[in-house]
């Protein structure tokens, strides 16, 4: 394990990677805007940079982990790339991650986007089952695949270096449509002194992870196209159970406004003739794709 790492960023997430890399036995430099933030890393054994250029120039492989798009463009302003390993941790679309690539490939390196799916105190343990989605390079990703599977487990996802992103930002976007029907279904029984939160946490629990089987559900009839067989819950049936949903909110004083938005969706595919399908087909109808019922 002693293949050098340069990191820009010593933010939550930077200082997180970098201790797994020096723990790991990697020379580290490492390089942060306020220069105080590498002082505990030094003592740990990394060498700090005085600028970006002098980071970058240190290792074949250059990490970056800053808090957003702009914040790399001026920290890599001017900062000579040729035949540099770049990889970008920086949270961002894809349309910015493939910009990025073309930037970076047009100053002579080679490039990889990544989106990590882990919070700070993840970093470095394998149990807790964090890892980085990337893209871009193959060539990069194979050459550094030990490397970079340090801090947290690597799951490269494809050539167009926006697909890390992309990834990235479909599971986080799954994810705020839990924390929208959570938090609902916690206004829902707020009120009420008889129902104790940490009482309706694991019914809340059971039932949502009972129904993330609909991924699953989901995913056969996109690639099947077949969006009638075996459905069990049709929209019919479901549109027609959404007076019960509002009613049951303005009876218990809470705002509608998470729910609207889907129920809005599905009676529109209803609208379509969709009766007889699910909520699968509302991917179609969301993507504005032609073959929507
Ligand atoms: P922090 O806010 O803790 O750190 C931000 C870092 O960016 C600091 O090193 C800061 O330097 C630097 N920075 C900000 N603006 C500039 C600039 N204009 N020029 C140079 N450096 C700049 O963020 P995190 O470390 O938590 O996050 C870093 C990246 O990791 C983000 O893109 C984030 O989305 C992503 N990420 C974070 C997760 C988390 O839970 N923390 C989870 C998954 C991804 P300075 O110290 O000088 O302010």
């Amino acid at each position: 394990a002693d293949n050098p790492v340069t990191l820009l960023g010593l933010g939550a997430m930077g200082t997180a990677l970098a201790r797994t890399w020096l723990a790991a036995g990697h020379p580290l430099t490492v390089w942060n805007r306020t220069a105080s933030r590498a002082d505990a890393l030094v003592a740990e054994g990394a060498k700090a940079a005085a600028t970006a250029a002098e980071a970058v120039a240190a290792s074949p492989l250059i990490v970056v982990c800053l808090l957003d798009e702009a914040s790399v463009t001026e920290a890599l302003a001017g900062v000579d790339l040729a035949g540099k390993d770049v990889v970008d941790l920086t949270t961002g679309t894809p349309a910015q991650a493939r910009a990025r690539a073309r930037w970076a490939e047009e100053r002579g390196a080679r490039f990889l986007d990544g989106g990590i799916m882990a919070v700070p105190p993840m970093i470095g343990i394998p149990e807790a089952g964090g890892y980085v989605f990337y893209s871009g390079s193959r060539a990069l990703f194979d050459a550094h695949a030990d490397t970079l599977s340090v801090p947290a487990g690597a799951n490269f996802v494809g050539a167009d270096p926006g697909f890390a992103s992309l990834h990235d930002v479909a599971l986080l976007s799954g994810m705020y449509g839990m924390f929208a029907g959570i938090t609902h279904a916690f206004a829902l029984v707020r009120g009420e002194a008889d129902i104790k939160p940490t009482e309706f946490a694991p019914l809340l629990k059971g039932w949502l992870h009972a129904m993330s089987g609909a991924v699953d559900g989901y995913a056969e009839r996109l690639e099947s196209g077949d969006y009638t067989t075996g459905v069990v819950s049709n929209l019919a049936m479901q549109v027609a159970g959404i007076p019960t949903f509002l009613g049951t909110a303005a009876g218990q004083g809470v705002s509608t406004e998470l729910l609207t938005p889907f129920f809005g969706l599905m009676e529109r595919l209803l609208g379509e003739g969709a009766g007889a399908e699910d909520t699968a087909r509302a991917v179609d109808l969301l993507a504005g794709r032609a073959g929507a019922a």
